[in-house]
């Protein structure tokens, strides 16, 4: 016997790192297919950030992420999800920006009640508007297959790849002219794609923001149009595209992913930071604790970003040094900061007056006005400063969801663009934050004047904050930048894109692989069914 089963606690099939929304499918999966798990997660709450926390008595925060419309559905019906209480909101209308002139426009499900708000601002694009989203839909009928499906190599000639490339390219084919269009998209700019389709700045701003979230990147950026329609992609109970609340809060999914899991038989391990991944020749057999406690496992599978993982928790000597060099290349830049706001009562939007909640509070609430603000606010943060008018990008849950607030009370969380990880002009400093944060709720009460007032406490997450609290490298809030070098079979490196990497039994379910950020569980899925082929098991 080895020395490091004689010291250790317990042998799994499976360790985790990481009790993040991946971590937890991952586990759910591989415990359901009869293996030992074990997940450690570092912070007292699993869920990494799809998570609800209570910021004060009664009003519960989704801390990180706030919306659902990624997290597949399959997923939901095979680890049974509703059975353990998840619950999603439909949000309609399911966006309102507000403009500096008073005028408004709302977007949702409802067709005819978008062609009318477009035709506000243009006849022509409200025409345009449903030939449009069919175009995304068309496009996403062919990418959302892939997304629970290993990448196949282009370069490899293994069967299996071969195989997979060629269902691939009979798919794509089957795509006709918008097989052009989804190539132009990867390496397109928001604002070009939008520009294409519609005359309307305030559609168009709209639609765009969707291009720059979680991205370091302005609307003019190659690239964005493909973040753009990432963010298209999804369901709301079988309606696509459609976001939707969690009700509870996005930790609820977690909560109900943690339950499956233990209904499986999986062990959920809370305040659990690992501090090493063990190996024995070139081999991963366990974890180390910060308790120093051992945990052994025949298979190590991390949900942690590649940095995290093979800077910080794989000894560098059992890495090849170009596998090295590439982990250190991954870009990890950020911009976006995230303010949750407690407040005494809605926002009371000039642009649209309501007695209490209204459907301007509903769905997303935009502030941008225009594209050359949205361009401007990411010049400065090119240049390293802060935006002195950011892109905010409000919700409300608790305007739908009354068991997330107190009775009359609201929590409100701004998604912000561009805050730097770090400022060219000095680190962020709790008086920098706080001077960030207030320009932020002065620009809301620009449109909304009670908001100030109504503020009754907040929580400011930098780049800096998301990274310490939530262990994502730089802030950032896909595990990895999403351009196009960091996609599909290249992410979160060419050649290693599998789930797997160069220490044998060591394996990645983050969003830092295929198919990448998002509340979307498929990362976790593809790296248990990859698990279990090594295991000659199936999912
Ligand atoms: C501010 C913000 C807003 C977002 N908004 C949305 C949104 O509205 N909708 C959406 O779909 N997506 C959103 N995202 C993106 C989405 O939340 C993430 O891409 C997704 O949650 C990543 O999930 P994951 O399980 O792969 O990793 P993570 O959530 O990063 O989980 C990794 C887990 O590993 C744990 N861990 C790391 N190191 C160790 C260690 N050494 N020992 C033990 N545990 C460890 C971490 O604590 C964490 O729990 C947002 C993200 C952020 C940060």
């Amino acid at each position: 016997m080895s020395v490091l089963k004689a010291a250790s606690s317990r042998q799994y099939d499976a360790v985790i790192v990481g009790g993040g929304h991946n971590g937890l499918v991952a586990a759910a999966y591989l415990a359901k297919s009869g293996l030992s798990v074990c997940v450690l997660e570092r912070r007292y709450v699993v869920g990494g950030a799809c998570v609800t926390e209570e910021l004060s008595h009664g009003f519960k925060v989704s801390t990180a992420a706030y919306v659902n419309s990624l997290f597949r559905p399959e997923i939901i019906r095979e680890l049974r999800l509703r059975d353990f209480g998840l619950e999603l909101l439909e949000r309609n209308p399911s966006s309102f920006t507000p403009f500096p002139d008073g005028r408004y426009l709302f977007l949702g499900p409802d067709q005819a009640m978008n062609r009318g708000e477009i035709s506000k601002f243009s006849d022509r694009d409200a025409s345009r508007f449903s030939e449009y989203e069919a175009m995304l839909n068309r496009m996403a009928d062919f990418v959302e297959p892939t997304l629970l499906r290993t990448p196949p190599d282009p370069l490899s000639s293994n069967p299996r790849d071969l195989l997979s490339l060629a269902r691939l390219a009979k798919g794509f084919r089957g795509l006709g002219g918008d097989g052009y269009g989804l190539i132009e998209m990867l390496s397109m700019s928001a604002w070009e794609l939008l520009d294409r389709w519609f005359e309307s700045e305030e559609l168009k701003v709209t639609l765009a923001t969707d291009g720059i979230i979680g991205t370091m990147a302005g609307p003019l950026t190659p690239g964005t149009a493909y973040v753009l329609f990432h963010h298209v992609m999804g369901e709301t109970n079988g309606a696509r595209g459609v976001w939707a609340y969690v009700k509870g809060g996005m930790g609820a999914l977690t909560a109900a992913l943690a339950q499956s899991a233990e209904s499986f038989g999986a062990t959920i391990r809370r305040n659990a930071p690992v501090t090493q991944i063990l190996t024995e020749n070139g081999r991963a057999v366990g974890v180390r604790l910060e308790s120093g406690e051992v945990v052994s496992a025949r298979i190590v599978v991390s949900n942690a970003d590649a940095n995290v993982t093979f800077r910080k928790l794989v000894n560098e000597t059992e890495l090849p040094s170009d596998f090295l060099r590439g982990v250190k290349q991954i870009d990890y830049s950020s911009g976006s900061a995230k303010i949750n706001v407690l407040l005494n009562e809605p926002p009371k939007f000039e642009a649209l007056q309501s007695d209490g909640v209204g459907p301007q509070h509903r769905g997303t609430i935009h502030i941008s006005p225009s594209l050359d603000y949205m361009q401007r606010a990411w010049e400065e943060a090119e240049q390293g400063r802060p935006s002195t008018n950011p892109i905010l990008e409000i919700t409300l849950p608790s305007a739908i969801d009354p068991t997330i607030a107190p009775p009359g009370k609201h929590v409100m969380g701004m998604f912000v663009q561009y805050a730097p990880y770090s400022p060219r002009d000095g680190e962020w400093s709790e008086a920098s934050k706080d001077a960030f944060a207030d320009r932020c709720l002065d620009i809301l009460a620009g449109y909304a004047p009670n908001t100030r007032e109504s503020v009754i406490q907040r929580q400011i997450l930098m780049p800096t904050d998301i990274e310490r609290e939530f262990a994502l490298t730089g802030g950032n809030i896909f595990q990895g930048a999403m351009h196009l070098n960091q996609l599909l079979f290249m992410r979160p490196l060419p050649r290693w894109a599998k789930y797997r990497t160069p220490v044998r039994g060591l394996y990645l379910c983050g969003a830092c692989t295929h198919p990448g950020g998002g509340v979307m569980g498929a990362c976790g899925h593809n790296a248990a069914a990859e698990v279990l082929r090594d295991l000659r098991r199936r999912i």
